[in-house]
């Protein structure tokens, strides 16, 4: 039976590298792969992008509730997508800022129609809070791994620290995608050192 598969980390893990080197080797072997992530967090719209340079192409790009629409019915979709061919895996980035009900349709690929998922996403926020999409990965999947990426100090980092104009800010709002680098950057950090930068003088933490 198909597995749904989280691979979580802090940011800059490596996850969108490694979901973009999972659709490489799947493709490369003649294998079908389908796509999703939530379109809030494209850098580049219809495609995700890793920190190395390396971009692929989003099959179906996911929305959550507005006030003009609902969310978007993910396993609806995929089948609206796929039609009759056959799917190997499905390979989801950014999974933390999907809904617990798309995180449920997910697990429907998995077991209901017997295919591979694997989601990709962060653990908690910058308040370091799980994220609802994450929350519900952890409850469901079937395996869980972590991804391992390194804190300035060189402990392992845990947490997502974010600066703005150079100044720590993890207050509201707390989605801010990053498209100006010159304005915001997130950092990787372990708990000490989100710690020390929390109290720092001018930093705004809620
Ligand atoms: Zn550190």
């Amino acid at each position: 039976m198909a597995k749904l598969n989280f691979y979580y980390g802090a940011m800059n893990c490596g996850k969108s590298d490694t979901m973009i080197s999972t659709a490489y080797n799947y493709t490369e072997n003649g294998l079908t792969v389908v796509t999703m992530m939530p379109e809030l967090s494209m850098r580049k719209a219809g495609y995700t992008t890793s920190r190395a340079g390396k971009e692929w192409p989003i099959d179906i790009a996911t929305r959550l509730a507005n006030e003009d629409s609902p969310e978007t019915d993910i396993y609806a979709a995929y089948h609206q997508f796929i039609g009759n061919h056959a799917v190997h895996c499905v390979l989801v980035d950014e999974a933390n800022f999907m809904s617990a009900g798309q995180i449920e349709a997910l697990e429907q690929i998995a077991k209901v129609d017997n295919t591979s998922v694997i989601a990709y996403g962060i653990r908690t926020n910058i308040q370091r809070q799980l994220f609802e999409g994450t929350k519900r990965l952890f409850e469901l999947a079937d395996r869980v791994e972590k991804m391992v990426t390194m804190c300035t100090c060189g402990d392992q980092a845990e947490f997502n620290g974010r600066f703005v104009d150079g100044t720590f800010h993890v207050g509201e709002p707390i989605v801010w995608i990053d498209n100006d680098p010159t304005r915001v950057r997130y950092q990787s950090l372990c708990g000490n050192c989100y710690r020390e930068q929390s109290q720092q003088p001018g930093a705004i933490n809620a």
